[in-house]
């Protein structure tokens, strides 16, 4: 049992971790399993190769990787220039920037997990593109990659998919962690992701899978259960400088996760993933340490950890698992995806 505080030095911020609350009886609202498998192509998916899309483009009958500006951008080119607002403290904008979407594969059936490990080094290797094109934009502060998986994060398609904001504003997640990162150079002339990584591998326990080039772990500070973080050892500001090796780590390492957040309860194990890039603006940002953050909302099979008084209400975090058990159960899963078990 573990009922304490703990300190996320990243978003500067305490997270209330309560593992004898997940006892607790549950007569709430539960949530699909979602286990019936996919087809490899879906007739009237919009992402399918060759299929027409909302906007009334088609498809190309892509073999690999596919990316395309989003049918339905939250920031785009077109965004009209609103009206100023005069009165008191509030102030407006164009929504300027870029949408993307990102197919992984043809197969409406390969979720990141079962992804091959060439096509996962592929996939990493077009982001590293995609990052490249997108930040020399003039109008780009920040360019958020991510991917929702699950009905219950509502995923709108479930053709495995990553989407790109390239905005004209740094996200606030993003903000804090810069500041943090440059905080802590000037005060210990040390980057803070590099001590959260030796802290991890010191304790070992949370610790999902460790190469030359990169690491998982639950954080010590994880918030949802099951969160983990995958990142390349060496600092870098964001995915684009990664060499190829880094890069086949990286890939290798995320895979297993995953595979192994499957094999959990042998079902497409739901989760928001986002890569954390540094901004991109005239300054450097000291310390800043590109890694993807893993965030799972399920506490168990059909049982979400909803977000409630102390995450929406008070903007703290009340994690009820202890992240070192959550490790354990991720670790001792098999590192090969059960759906290839089934099919041998
Ligand atoms: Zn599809
Ligand atoms: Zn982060």
């Amino acid at each position: 049992m573990v009922w304490e505080e703990r300190w996320h030095p990243l978003r500067r911020e305490w997270v209330v971790i309560s593992s004898h609350r997940d006892r607790r009886p549950w007569q709430g609202e539960t949530v699909n399993d979602a286990r019936t498998p996919p087809a490899p192509y879906v007739p009237d998916c919009y992402l399918c190769p060759g299929n027409v899309r909302v906007s009334g483009e088609r498809n190309p009958r892509y073999t690999g990787v596919f990316a395309f500006d989003n049918d339905h951008p939250c920031v785009g080119p077109t965004a009209p220039e609103p009206p100023p607002v005069a009165t008191g403290p509030y102030h407006n904008r164009r929504a300027n920037g870029l949408s993307r979407v990102v197919c992984y594969s043809p197969r409406h059936d390969l979720s990141l997990a079962e992804l091959p490990h060439n096509e996962a080094v592929n996939l990493l290797s077009a982001l590293q593109e995609q990052f490249r094109e997108l930040a020399a934009r003039p109008e780009v502060r920040h360019v958020l990659m991510f991917e929702n998986k699950g009905d219950v994060v509502g995923v709108s398609n479930p053709h495995p998919h990553c989407q790109i904001y390239a905005t004209n504003f740094v996200f606030r997640t993003i903000e804090v962690e810069a500041e943090a990162s440059a905080a802590y150079v000037t005060e210990t002339g040390r980057v803070l992701f590099q001590d959260i990584i030796a802290a991890e591998e010191q304790h070992q326990r949370r610790v999902i899978s460790s190469s030359e080039h990169a690491v998982a772990f639950v954080p010590y500070f994880a918030r949802y259960p099951y969160e983990t973080f995958v990142a390349p050892r060496a600092t870098h500001p964001n995915i684009a400088s990664l060499s190829s090796v880094e890069l086949d780590h990286l890939a290798r390492s995320l895979s297993v996760t995953l595979i192994r957040m499957d094999n959990l309860w042998q079902m497409p194990f739901p989760y928001v993933m986002a890569l954390h890039q540094a901004p991109i603006s005239g300054h450097a940002h000291p310390g800043f340490h590109f890694h993807i953050e893993i965030h799972t909302p399920l506490r168990k099979p059909g049982l979400l950890k909803y977000l409630a008084g102390p995450e929406i209400g008070g903007g703290n975090f009340l994690n009820d698992t202890a992240p070192e058990d959550k490790a354990e159960e991720l670790k001792s899963r098999p590192s090969v995806h059960y759906r290839v078990d089934e099919s041998q």
